[in-house]
C-alpha cells in the first residue's frame, strides 16, 4: 500500500493530517478516524494483540521516553514499560472490557527529564493501542463528589432550559474551563447555543445559531461513540504515527477512540480564529442519538487529564441520561400550551358557530405554535394576525395551495390530497413566495373544507431573520486562515447563507400534529363532517383496489370524527363537577357524534365488504329474489298503502344473487322512503334490448343489453343532482327529513353493478317520480 492510492473522497487512502490536512477544502470529506496524526502532548503506540509487538508508534517518541521510533519498532512493549507493566496489559487485554474503551493501566513513574506518565489501553479493529499521556495532579479535587452533588441538582431543574443551564454551570465548576456552552441540534441539524457558563469578562455567545456544516457529519458519528474529545493545547504541532499504515494489515490506524487523536487543521483554523486554546467536548446523547454536545472553551492551553476526564465523562452521562426527562417535560408543557389555545379556538367556534372569530381574539392562535403569523381564510375573507403576507398575495397562495394533483388525476380534490401543507422552505416550491420570505418562509396550511373555502395557515419567518448567526462577517471580520485564503471554516459563512435563505426554521412533529388535532376539531364541530366525506367517494368507489380506498378513508377522515369526540369528551370531563346546561349541551352533541359516526362506519364497512368479496355468479331468478328483497326490508305485499307492480315477471339472469338482493332492497327502500304519495306504487320490470316497442334513451355501452328497472312515484329528483346520489354520504335532504339514512345506499348499489361490469343511471320528474335503471353486464 502506499500514498498513491486514493479514496473515494480525493485523498489518499493512508491520510495523514501534516501532510495532507492544509490542501483540504472540504472538511465533510476529512478522514477524521484516521488522521494517522496525534497531538503533540504523549505517545501513542499501536500492539499486536497476540505478543504485545509494537507495530506504530508515533514520531515523537524520542521526546518522551528517550527511545526513538526505530528502536521501538518490531519489538515488545516490556520495551517501554517493563516487564510487570506489560503483564497487566496482557491481564487487561484477556480480562477487561477495553474493547473501544480507553481505560487507564497505571502510571509510569518519571524518570529523569521524561514526566510521569499515565497509560491508557483500548483494542480497536484488533489493534492495541496503548495512550501515555503527563499524568494529573494527584491532588486534584474530589471530582466524585462534585459530579454526585451536581447530579442531584440537575434532577431538580424544572425545565429543560433551567437543565442547560445547570448542565452548563456544573462543568465549568468541575473543569474550570472560561466558557462552557450547552450546544443543541436543531431538526435541520443546525446548532445553537442553547445555554452558557461563562467567565465575566467574556461575551455572551448564548441563542447564538450555528449552520449544521459547522460539525461535520463524521464529527456528529464519533460523538456518538465517543463521550469526550479533549484538545489541552490547539497550537500543539500534529505529529506522524510512524509507519502510517499497520505492517500486519496495510490499513490505517483507526484513532476514534484516541484521545491523543490529531486535530484536523480546519478545524485548529476554526478555533484559532475565536482566539480559543484549548476546548473539551463531550455529547449529550438523548436516547442514543445526539442531541447536543456540551463545549467547553478555553483562552490559554488548559491540561486535560485522565482524572479529570474520567469524572467529566461521567457528566456528560448524567446529562445524557438525564435530557430525556428534562426534553419531555418540556415538550409536554408546549403540547399543553398548544392544545390550550387550540382548545379555546374549538370552544370559540362552537360558541360563535363559525370560524369568523377564531383569530381576533385572545388567546389567539398565535400564543399556541410558535409561528409569526397566521391567517384564515373563510367565507372569501382573509383574517390574519401577526406577520403575514398581504391579502392579494394570500389568495395567490390559496390558488396554488389548492391546484390539482400533479398527476392530473382530476378525481380527487386537492384538499384530500393534502389536508396539511407544510415546508419550511415555500418559495422552493412555489417561487411567488420568494417576494415575502421574510415573513413566510415556512407555513402549514390546514384546509378547512374541501372545497378549499376555508383555510387556516400558520406562518414562520426566514430563520436568518429570527436568529443570530454565530459567523456572520457582518458580525465578525474574518481572520484569515494561517494557511492563505483558502477555504476556512468561517469563510464558509456563505455557504451557511444558501442554508438558511429563504427557509424558516423547521415545524416540529408535535405542532404538525396539534395543527392535525385543530383541524380534525374544527372540520367536526363547525363544518360538519359529511362533506370532507362526501368527497371521498370518487376515490372510494373508482379506485381498483378496494381495500386500498377503504384504508383511506379510513385513516384519513374517520379518525377525525372519533379525535372529536374524544376531544370534545375531555373537555367535558374537566368540568365534570359541575354540569351547567351548556356542558349537558356537549354531552348530548358528544353522543350525537358517537351515533354519527356509528352510521357513517357501517355503511362504509358495508361498501368495502361489496367490494371485497368475490363475486359469486350464478343462473339467478329474480323474481323469488325480489321477494327476499322486500323481506329485507320488510315491505308486506298485503300492505294497502305499498303497491308493488311487475308488469311481467322477471328474467332469469347471471349474478351474484346476494349482491343484486342489496340493489334490489336499497332502491325499493329509497323507492318508499322518498316517497309521500298514497298508495306508493314501485314498478319492478325490465326491458329486453329486442323489445321493439321500448324506447329508452341507453346510456353508452349499454347497447344490446337488459335493462332492469325500479321506478317509483315518489318525490323525484331534480336532474342536476342525477350523478352526486351516488357519491358515498351524499344526501339531498337532511338528515331528519324522510327518515334519515347515511347516504351510503346508492353508492353500495352503484358499486354492485360495476362490479357485474353493468351500468346504472336515473329519470326522473320531481313531484311525479323515479326510475332507476341498471343493467348486470352483457346477457348470456
Ligand atoms: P340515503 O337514502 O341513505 O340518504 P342513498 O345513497 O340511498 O342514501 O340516496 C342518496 C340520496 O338520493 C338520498 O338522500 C335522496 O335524497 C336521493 N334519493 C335516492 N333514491 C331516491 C328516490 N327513489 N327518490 C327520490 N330521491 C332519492
Amino acid at each position: 500500500m502506499n500514498d498513491a492510492s486514493q479514496t473515494a473522497a480525493g485523498y489518499p487512502a493512508l491520510y495523514s493530517i501534516k501532510r495532507h490536512g492544509v490542501s483540504i477544502t472540504d472538511c465533510a470529506a476529512e478522514p477524521v478516524h484516521t488522521p494517522g496524526c496525534i497531538q503533540d502532548r504523549g505517545v501513542l503506540l499501536a500492539l499486536r494483540t497476540v505478543d504485545l509487538t509494537i507495530l506504530q508508534v508515533s514520531e515523537n517518541s524520542e521526546r518522551w521516553l528517550g527511545t526513538p521510533v526505530t528502536a521501538l519498532l518490531g519489538h515488545t512493549i516490556v520495551k517501554v514499560v517493563g516487564t510487570a507493566a506489560a503483564q497487566s496489559i496482557r491481564h487487561a487485554l484477556d480480562h477487561e472490557s477495553v474493547l473501544n474503551n480507553p481505560t487507564y493501566l497505571f502510571t509510569l513513574p518519571q524518570r529523569d527529564t521524561f514526566p510521569a506518565l499515565d497509560v491508557l489501553l483500548h483494542v480497536n479493529e484488533d489493534v492495541a493501542l496503548l495512550e501515555l499521556e503527563p499524568a494529573g495532579d494527584a491532588r486534584a479535587p474530589d471530582a466524585y463528589n462534585v459530579v454526585r452533588r451536581i447530579a442531584r441538582s440537575l434532577q431538580e431543574s424544572l425545565s429543560l432550559h433551567e437543565f442547560c443551564q445547570k448542565a452548563a454551570a456544573s462543568t465549568r465548576e468541575l473543569t474550570g474551563l472560561d466558557r462552557v456552552m450547552i450546544y443543541r441540534f436543531h431538526e435541520d441539524a443546525h446548532g445553537e447555543v442553547f445555554a452558557e457558563s461563562r467567565r465575566e469578562d467574556l461575551a455572551s455567545w448564548q441563542g447564538m445559531h450555528y449552520p449544521a456544516g459547522d460539525i461535520p457529519p463524521q464529527a456528529r458519528d464519533i460523538f456518538s461513540k465517543l463521550w469526550l474529545r479533549p484538545i489541552p493545547d490547539i497550537r500543539l504541532p500534529v505529529v506522524e504515527m510512524v509507519p502510517l499504515a499497520n505492517p500486519d494489515t496495510g490499513r490505517p490506524l483507526d484513532m476514534t477512540y484516541c484521545a491523543l487523536r490529531g486535530v484536523s487543521i480546519l478545524h485548529q483554523e476554526y478555533l484559532t480564529n475565536m482566539k480559543v486554546a484549548a476546548t473539551m467536548t463531550m455529547p449529550i446523547l438523548r436516547d442514543g442519538v445526539l442531541w447536543g454536545l456540551i463545549a467547553c472553551h478555553h483562552y490559554t492551553p488548559y491540561p486535560m487529564p485522565y482524572q479529570l476526564r474520567a469524572a467529566c465523562e461521567v457528566l456528560a452521562q448524567i446529562v445524557s441520561l438525564q435530557i430525556k426527562s428534562a426534553a419531555d417535560r418540556e415538550h409536554a408543557a408546549y403540547v399543553e400550551r398548544i392544545d390550550r389555545v387550540h382548545h379555546g379556538a374549538v370552544l370559540r367556534a362552537v360558541e360563535e358557530g363559525g370560524l369568523a372569530r377564531l383569530i381576533d381574539t385572545s388567546p389567539d392562535l398565535l400564543d399556541g405554535i410558535d409561528a409569526g403569523g397566521v391567517a384564515l381564510l373563510n367565507d372569501g375573507v382573509w383574517l390574519r394576525a401577526g406577520e403575514t403576507p398581504t391579502v392579494a398575495q394570500l389568495h395567490h397562495l390559496h390558488t396554488w395551495l389548492m391546484r390539482p394533483a400533479p398527476d392530473g388525476a382530476q378525481r380527487t380534490h386537492p384538499a384530500l390530497i393534502r389536508p396539511l401543507h407544510v415546508t419550511d422552505q415555500l418559495s422552493d416550491e412555489y417561487p411567488a413566495a420568494a417576494d415575502y420570505a421574510d415573513v413566510a418562509s415556512g407555513i402549514i396550511a390546514a384546509t378547512l373544507a374541501v372545497s378549499g373555502s376555508r383555510m387556516l395557515i400558520w406562518f414562520r419567518p426566514e430563520t436568518r431573520r429570527t436568529v443570530k448567526w454565530g459567523g456572520n462577517p457582518d458580525d465578525k471580520p474574518l481572520v484569515a486562515g494561517p494557511h492563505g485564503p483558502r477555504l476556512t471554516p468561517r469563510m464558509s459563512f456563505e455557504l451557511f447563507e444558501q442554508s438558511v435563505f429563504r427557509r424558516s426554521l423547521p415545524w416540529l412533529p408535535l405542532e404538525v400534529e396539534a395543527v392535525t388535532r385543530l383541524r380534525a376539531m374544527l372540520l367536526d364541530v363547525v363544518v360538519g363532517h359529511s362533506e370532507m366525506l362526501a368527497a371521498v367517494n370518487q376515490e372510494l368507489l373508482r379506485s381498483n383496489d378496494a381495500v386500498d380506498a377503504f384504508a383511506y378513508v379510513a385513516s384519513h377522515d374517520l379518525k377525525e370524527p372519533l379525535r372529536g369526540i374524544a376531544n370534545y369528551a375531555q373537555l367535558v370531563t374537566a368540568e365534570a363537577a359541575s354540569l351547567e346546561p351548556e356542558n349537558r349541551e356537549r354531552l348530548e352533541r358528544i353522543r350525537r357524534l358517537a351515533m354519527r359516526m356509528d352510521g357513517l362506519l357501517n355503511s362504509l364497512l358495508h361498501l368495502a365488504a361489496v367490494g371485497r368479496v368475490t363475486l359469486e355468479k350464478s343462473s339467478v331468478e329474480l323474481g323469488p329474489l325480489l321477494d327476499e328483497a322486500l323481506e329485507m326490508i320488510s315491505v308486506r305485499t298485503d300492505d294497502p298503502s305499498v303497491q308493488i307492480v311487475l308488469p311481467r315477471p322477471l328474467p332469469e339472469v347471471q349474478c351474484d344473487a346476494l349482491q343484486v338482493r342489496q340493489v334490489y332492497s336499497n332502491l325499493i327502500s329509497n323507492a318508499l322512503k322518498y316517497n309521500e304519495r298514497t298508495p306508493r306504487r314501485i314498478e319492478v320490470g325490465y326491458v329486453d334490448p329486442e323489445d321493439p316497442a321500448e324506447r329508452i334513451d341507453f346510456p353508452a355501452g349499454t347497447a344490446g343489453q337488459r335493462v332492469l328497472y325500479v321506478s317509483d312515484n315518489g318525490i323525484g329528483i331534480e336532474s342536476r343532482h342525477y350523478e352526486q346520489i351516488f357519491r358515498l354520504f351524499k344526501r339531498l335532504h337532511g338528515r331528519d327529513q324522510f327518515g334519515g339514512g347515511t347516504g351510503a345506499g346508492l353508492a353500495v348499489v352503484q358499486r354492485v353493478i360495476d362490479r357485474h361490469a353493468g351500468r346504472i343511471w336515473v329519470r326522473s320528474t320531481p313531484g311525479v317520480g323515479t326510475t332507476f335503471f341498471f343493467t348486470l353486464g352483457p346477457v348470456v
